[in-house]
Parts: structure tokens; sequence; C-alpha cells
């Protein structure tokens, strides 16, 4: 059917409702039945992840739990706890390792990995697939509940794409050519990289399936992104890996060596706080949002405790700092009063760029005012800080000595931007 068979470049490996699987894979009892991943035991929680018994009720990630006890009352909420998905995402990467270099690890739950020889044909794609599947089924480590989506392409992208085509379980391989056919049913906020707002914009500029984003030219895509990044995406549809410039970004974060006087968990607490108001700042002045979070935390005399946790794409400090605090509590039962802290790192991943975010979650929700007005009050706190100086506006409590750890020169492995002097 297709005139010119490409050679498939990509594989993008996507893990299948991940969090709920790792629970469903440790515990047998879980195998079969509707889950949900909760971050607190609170009924006032959303669900960060769904298993498929579960999500066949429709209950997914964001879903709250009262809502989703409602619509599934047999419902079984599990604690999540984020070291066992890092255990669990360091085996699968050391699996696929077995078969293929990665390429990238994209997330939590997704790696991509670049094709070589055989592995560029179809044949070969399909083979190199199974044996990855079947290696993650047999690991006495994993085992048959982790199931992936993969998907193979000429670029990310559509490599990505292809994994969004049969879930769970796919094995997919997606051409640009068939893009169309292929995705017809879809809305265009089903690919990566379009949001609410840039669906919207596209709707308003007459665009509304993929047939028609598809066959417009690059600079009519250029013109309603309003930026190149239309231009990119156009290559991107058409199947063209473009090189990654440095604003694609995959992490924000800061780290800090605590002063001596810091270093007992209660103080170390406004370290923490201080930093995430940074990571925040930071976030907002490159224009992303972040979907995670990572807390690591090293003892003195101690081992390195971290945690992550995942949420829905946020870029105010009042929700990051909230974040945190659940990251905290979750470490602090292994620290007992007299341990020190040494180090606090936080760094935020799952970077979106704002004009391609995906706010899935407040649209149906009357979420979306107060998360604009959130974010409204943390760009008024950074134009304040700019024009007057570091720390004339914080969120809470900044302790007197906070010119100690705050300061950009002190203790960053890498070179701070010149604006980052004043956060
Ligand atoms: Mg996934």
């Amino acid at each position: 059917m297709l005139r010119s068979m490409s050679p498939l470049r990509y594989m993008y490996l996507d893990l299948n409702s991940f969090f709920a699987s790792v629970e469903q894979q440790r515990a047998p009892s879980l195998r079969g039945c509707p889950v949900a991943v909760i971050p607190t035991e609170t009924e006032a929680t959303c669900a960060i992840a769904a298993s498929y018994e579960a999500k066949a009720y429709g209950i997914k990630t964001g879903t709250m739990i009262y809502e989703a006890r409602r619509l599934c009352p047999d419902l079984i909420c599990v604690l999540g706890n984020h070291e066992h998905y890092r255990d669990y995402h360091d085996r699968i990467k050391d699996e696929i390792d077995r078969h293929i270099p990665i390429f990238r690890t994209e997330s939590i739950d997704e790696f991509s990995c670049q094709l070589q020889g055989r592995e560029c044909t179809d044949d070969g794609a399909r083979d190199l697939a199974q044996r990855i599947k079947r290696g993650i089924a047999n690991n006495p480590d994993l085992g048959e509940h982790i199931r992936c989506s993969i998907g193979f392409s000429t670029n990310r992208f559509l490599a990505k794409t292809a994994t969004n085509l049969h879930k769970p379980d796919g094995l997919e391989i997606l051409r640009h050519e068939e893009l169309v056919a292929r995705t017809r049913h879809w809305t265009l906020d089903k690919l990566t990289g379009i949001g609410r707002n840039m669906h919207r914009r596209l709707l308003r500029a007459g665009v509304g399936d993929i047939d028609t984003l598809y066959h417009l030219p690059p600079r009519r895509l250029r013109h309603i992104w309003g930026s190149v990044e239309g231009e990119r995406f156009w290559h991107k549809l058409h199947g063209e890996e473009l090189p990654s410039f440095e604003t694609e970004r995959r992490t924000v974060g800061h780290s800090h060596v605590l002063a001596p006087e810091f270093r007992p968990p209660d103080q170390a607490w406004l370290v923490a706080e201080r930093l995430t108001l940074k990571a925040g700042t930071r976030l907002r002045r490159l224009g992303y949002l972040a979907g995670m979070m990572h807390l690591s935390i090293r003892l003195e005399h101690g081992p390195k405790l971290s945690a992550d946790i995942k949420f829905s794409a946020v870029r105010d400090s009042l929700m990051l700092n909230r974040h945190l605090s659940t990251l905290w509590q979750r470490l602090m039962p292994r620290v007992t009063p007299d341990m020190r802290v040494k180090k606090i790192s936080i760094s935020l991943w799952h970077l979106t760029r704002e004009d391609q975010v995906q706010m899935d979650m407040f649209d149906r929700s009357t979420a979306a005012p107060v998360a604009r007005r959130r974010e409204e009050l943390s760009t008024a706190m950074d134009n304040l800080n700019r024009r007057f100086g570091r720390d004339t506006v914080v969120m809470g409590y900044l302790p007197s000595r906070s010119h100690q750890f705050s300061g950009t020169k002190i203790a960053f492995t890498r070179i701070p931007d010149k604006e980052e002097f004043y956060e």
C-alpha cells in the first residue's frame, strides 16, 4: 500500500497503567481487580493511576476518589509507593537494555530507542518488540503484569503516537503516510504536543481534525502556533526527527548542601521549601509546566532517601509547595529527630511547554479559574522579586538566615542563568 517503505528509526515504549500494574505485579490479590493508586489515605484526593479494570469504569488519573467509588463501589485504593515505582523503572530499563540501548528516558514510564540494521525493517522491529515484551514477562524481578505498548516509526513523535494506537500491550508500526488514515477517529488533542489551549487555537483557525492539520503547509502551522514551534510540529507530523534544541528541557531542579545549623529535619524543611520556590520561579521563566516532582534527601551518616510524585501539569508555587509537603511527609517517618540532613535535591520532571499544555483535568471542573489565579499570583511574585530583589515576596516563612542557602552562587552544579540571581 505504501509507495516508499521508509526505514524505521525509532522505537518508543510506554508502560501501561504503570503504577497500578506495579501494584498488581507485587500483590497477586490485586490482579484482575479495579485498582486506583492514591497519594494519601483520604477520600479528598485523586487517583494518580488506575488499573485497566478500573479504567473500564471510567476511572483515570485525576479522578477524585469519592467520584471513583461512585463509579465503581468495589474499587480498591492502594497507597502509592514511589520507591517501588522507581525500582521497577530501573529494572525495566535494565531489561530493555538487554535487547537495545536506551536512547532517552522520556519519563518514569516511557523510553525511546534508536533502531539499527535489521531493527529498521518491519519484521525486525516486531521481533525486537516481542523479545522485550517476553523479557519483561519472564524477568523474575518484573513479570507478566507489567505490560507496555511499543510503537515504531521514523521519528520519536510518531513512534510515541503509535503507542497510543493500541493499549494495553500494543505493538504498532506507524509511518507518516498512514497517520491520517489510522487516527481518523482521534480528536486533535490526542496528539502529543497539542494541549487544551493549542487545540482551541487550531479550532479557531478552522483546523478541526488530523487530516486537515496534516495537509496544511508548514508556514501556516507556524502562523497558528505563533512561533517556530508550529513549523517544528509540521516536520514531526511528517516523520522527521528534529535535533533537540536546548529549549527542550528534561528537568528543572535545585539542590543544596546544608550549612550545619540547617541540618536538623525541621530546619531542613525550610530549605526544601526555598528550593521548591526557586525551581517554580525558574520553571515559569523558562515557560514550562511540570507534571512530576522528585525529592531526595541525603542524611549525614545515612542513606539517601527519595520519593516522586506525579500530578497534572502545574507551574504555580502554591501547588508545587503542596506536592513537596506530600513528599516530605512520605520520607519523614524514616528520619528520626536526631538525624541530620546533609543535602536536599528537588527536581521537576515531565515538563510541558506552556503553549502545549494538556490541562485535561481542569476541563470539566471549576478548578480552572482557581488554577489561573494561583499562576497569576506566582507570576506577580516573580515580577516583584525580579524588580526589587530576591526574597522581596515569598510564600510562608523564610528564615532570617535565608541568604546562607538561597544564594545562586552556592553549591549549584551548573552555570546559573543571569536572571536566576534575582530569584
Ligand atoms: Mg504509560
